[in-house]
């Protein structure tokens, strides 16, 4: 596919949360319809043309979904590889499934990413408690220990204290194949969202920076404050990070910025990448002409991509759990941008909405 799907095309998006949801938004505003394949229904099955109740790894379901879209995004990374390997054959996927592969193993993904020349905490694999045991001794008494494969949203992790039990941490991830990361003692999170086009060209967000709680993103805002050399390396780091992996999309590369004291090519460490839209840009939503969203939706459907620049100052918040039960509230305040995600049941730590406020540009 070397021309751009014309509008009446089909989007095909693997995963039914939030992300696809929004997503379908952005692609119906370019006449493009979109079609959701999930083994269960969820928010984006509101929203798409079309929706697919299927398994993962039933090769007949997803060859028939590939037989009715004319290309493949995702709208999460733990897309497995035998469900990438059962679609390729019939119909384009993007990003290649090559960038699934690094971002669902963390071991892969810091690996890669060092091996690119780029800076990430230090890291050991862990497959047992006498690793683990090493590990610490090699990272020092505070370290998290996250699952190399499927941990999201603080899930899959444990934080080591000087006096934490080497036999208990492992049992809590499960004794699954994991990495023994060293506490970085960062002064800010900030995320890159760049967006790469077929025929490779580079466009980006403004880089917000972001507030974590219990592993969930709370608060993204833009901007973030950090001087231009600063942001012009880490566009550069993810630039890098796009390029290797010749990805086609958008890519969040979130990263922690340790401060001033520390050497520019030093300063910002890779704490991971998405291969999706990613939470930290949902307020490209409001004060971006073209939102991540679209612009995903542009560059997997070949089209050219759109405008990144930003025309407000932009606070993002999420709404967890029993938060969004003020919707009505938040409805009521005409300087906030509710976003409801369709969800029933508001359990503790489940992202619901978010919100956005917007102000004066600034910077
Ligand atoms: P992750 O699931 O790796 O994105 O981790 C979730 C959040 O935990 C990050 O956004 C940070 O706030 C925190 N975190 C993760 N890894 C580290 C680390 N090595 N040092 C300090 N904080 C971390």
């Amino acid at each position: 596919m070397s021309v751009p799907l014309p509008p009446g095309s089909t989007v095909g998006i693997l995963g039914s949360g939030q992300l696809g949801r929004m997503l379908a938004m952005a692609a119906a505003r370019i006449g493009l319809k979109t079609h959701i394949y999930c083994p269960d229904s969820g928010p984006a099955f509101d929203v798409a043309a079309k929706a697919t109740k299927g398994s993962f790894s039933d090769a007949k379901a997803l060859a028939q979904f590939a037989s009715e879209v004319q290309v493949v995004t995702y709208e999460f990374e733990n897309v497995s590889s035998e469900t990438a390997r059962l679609l390729a054959p019939h119909v384009t996927l993007r990003p290649s499934p090559r960038a699934l592969e690094v971002a669902q193993d963390r071991l892969l993904e810091k690996t890669f990413i060092s091996d690119l020349g780029f800076p990430v905490a230090p890291f050991r694999a862990v497959s047992g408690v006498s690793d683990l045991e090493q590990a610490r001794q090699d990272l020092g008494p505070t370290a998290i220990l996250k699952t190399r494969r499927l941990g999201y949203d603080g899930k899959g992790q444990v934080r080591l204290g000087a006096s934490g039990d080497a036999a208990s941490a492992w049992a809590t991830v499960g004794k699954a194949p994991s990495i023994l990361e060293g506490m970085v003692a960062f002064e800010r999170e900030v995320s890159v969202l760049v967006v790469r086009a077929v025929d490779g060209g580079l466009a980006y967000y403004d880089i917000p920076a972001n507030t974590h709680a219990g592993g969930i993103l709370r608060r993204s805002e833009v901007p973030c404050g950090l001087p231009e050399a600063d942001l012009a390396r880490a566009r550069q780091i993810a630039a890098g990070v796009a390029n290797a992996l010749d990805y086609v999309g958008v890519l969040a590369v979130e990263m922690f910025h340790l401060g001033a004291r520390v050497p520019l090519e030093q300063r910002l460490l890779v704490n991971e990448i998405a291969p999706r839209v990613h939470n930290s840009g949902h307020w490209t939503l409001e004060a971006c002409g073209i939102s991540q969203f679209e612009n995903h939706i542009r560059a997997v459907a070949g089209w050219p991509l759109g405008s990144t620049r930003r025309h407000a100052d932009a606070v993002m918040l999420n709404l967890i759990g029993a938060e969004a039960n003020a919707w009505e509230k938040l409805a009521a305040d005409d300087g906030a941008c509710l976003h409801l995600y369709g969800k029933n049941e508001a359990r503790d730590g489940r992202k619901m909405g978010h919100v956005t406020y917007l102000m004066p540009l600034t910077a």
